[in-house]
This record gives C-alpha cells, structure tokens and sequence, in this order.
C-alpha cells in the first residue's frame, strides 16, 4: 500500500508517496491556494488523486499542517495562512476522496518522522522541535504520536519563556496574543527581532548566524542569547517529559553550535543532574514534514 503525505503551508503545498519501506516514490509541489475554500479543497484532491493516477495505485493520504484539528468540531483551528483554517477539512476530503484521511499538526508529524526514521530512531522517547517562523513541537513515544486530550501535545512554544529576566519580561505579544511565548524568544523570526531590537540592524536569522560566525560581537550575542532562552525552554522539556532525544528542524536547525551548546546550558535549569538528553539535528531536513505525514498511516 502507497502512502500518500502532503505538507500544507502557507506558501506551499508539498506531497510526498512513500513505499512500504519508507522509499519516496514520487514528489510534488504546488502554491498553497488562497481563494475561496472550495477551491482549495478542490486543488488538494486532485494532488492527490494526479499522484495516485501516476503511481498507478490508491494510497492511504496524510496531512500536516500548521495548527490543529478541533477533536469535538473537527474543524481545523489556527491554521492561519492556509485556506483551510476554520473549516471541516478532514470530513470534505474525506468525502471528496472516498475515504478516511487523517490531519496532524506539521510538527507532530516531524517528530513522528524523525522518531520513525530519522535522527530520533530507536529512540523511547522524542521530542520534535520546529524552529523556524514559528516554534512548534511533537511528542513521539514507543513510535507512537502522543495527541493528547485536546490535540495540542508538545505545543510547547506558547508556554511562557521560563527564568525570564527582567529585560525579558514581559517578552513580546504572540501570534497566539499572548505575551511572552517561547516561539516570540527561540524561532528564527524570533532571533532576527530579538537582533533588530537589540542593535537597530535588520537582518534574517541566517545572516545574523553567519555575521555571528565571522565574529561579529553584536550578532554573536544575540545568538548567545538565543542559545541560552532555548535552553531555557528546552530544560522545561526535559523536567516535564524526560526524552531520550530532542530532535530539531526548521531554518535554525543549520546552526552547528546549538548542539553542543544548548546542552552544556540546559544543565544549568535542568531538575536531572548530567541530563542525558541528547539534542540533534533532523535527518530529513526540510523534508520531515512531509513524510511524517504520510507516516500517519502505519506501512502495509
Ligand atoms: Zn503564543
């Protein structure tokens, strides 16, 4: 049985077919429509069934996207830059394709993907961090996605950035309207601001980092501070769920320096003495989205 993925974003709709064994068969990529839901609706049935037409087969289908899907409405919750955000997406594609189709948060399904294949196999238990326009999470144990009661496992990034000091707090309004939110401290949009506020330059967050490795003292302190709030964070992970392996993906997952000095920070906040939580870099990129979603469905 094929296994059909497809990555919802607000730019870009991603689709990925996967064999039994995990092989990616074919890829497709498309705009992310932003007319009318209808029309939306429509363009994601016929990815999926142009894919099925050109792998000769029906597939089970998957879906990551930004947001949740309400377990009592069912409707898709803040998912704000696609077209499917506040409608019944799962129950018209499922009746649109004839069969049952199943949704999950895009970092759910990175952390399933890497916990199943990834830089997290093997692993009891992992956590999935996206760090990127936002800062998402998942939560993988014994192989299996962890919803929750109310699908929002592992959305640690609105939780408030811990130890915050007094220049910190109260951290800046998020997406979610709160103030304060990790996401608005540890993601990349997160760093260019923080950068922005600090010295007036605005640059992204990959330009900051390179800037910050030809030893630029401006940029390097802001990605020491972006180091030290993450580690912050990350020892909140570790005091709650205890993983053997947090795995990171997302624009700052390029940052070779997280890795040794995330962990040399977090044992400063962390309950454990010497956690042995290792943190690491995603091995499918830009990728794991997508597969995990078609991952929702186990292979056949
Ligand atoms: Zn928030």
């Amino acid at each position: 049985m094929f296994r059909i993925g497809l990555d919802i974003g607000g730019t870009k709709t991603e689709l990925v077919a996967l064999d039994a064994g995990g092989r990616e068969l074919l890829r497709r990529r498309a705009a992310t429509p932003h007319g009318s839901y209808a029309d939306a609706l429509e363009a994601l049935g016929a990815m999926v069934m142009d894919a099925e037409r050109a792998l000769g087969a029906a597939a089970s289908v998957g879906i990551g996207l930004p947001g949740l899907v309400a377990p009592r409405t069912g409707l898709v919750c803040n998912s704000f830059a696609t077209p499917y955000n506040g409608q019944p997406l799962k129950r018209d594609l499922e009746q649109l394709l004839a069969r049952e189709v199943r949704l999950e948060n895009d970092a759910n399904c990175f952390a399933l993907s890497e916990a199943l294949d990834g830089a997290g196999r093997g692993a009891h238990c992992v956590f999935g961090v996206v760090l990127g326009t936002g800062a998402g999470g998942g939560i993988v144990v014994g192989g299996q996605l962890l919803p929750g009661a109310n699908a929002s496992a592992g959305e640690w990034g609105h939780n408030p950035l811990p130890w915050m000091t007094a220049e910190e707090f109260p951290g800046p309004r998020c997406t979610c309207g709160r103030l304060g939110c990790i996401e608005q401290f540890v993601s990349g949009t997160a760093l260019a601001a923080d950068h922005a506020r600090v010295t007036g330059a605005a640059l992204p967050a990959p330009e900051v980092a390179a800037a910050a490795a030809q030893g630029d003292a401006a940029s390097e302190a802001s990605v020491a501070r972006l180091e030290q709030r993450l580690a912050r964070a990350l020892a909140h992970v570790i005091n709650l769920l205890d993983p053997d392996v947090i795995v990171v993906g997302g624009g700052l997952s390029a940052l070779d320096r997280l890795y040794e000095n995330v962990p040399r920070l977090w044992r400063g906040f962390a309950y454990a003495e010497e956690p042995r939580t290792r943190l690491v870099r995603a091995a499918h990129g830009a990728e794991s989205g997508v597969r995990g979603a078609a991952m929702l469905w186990p292979a056949r």
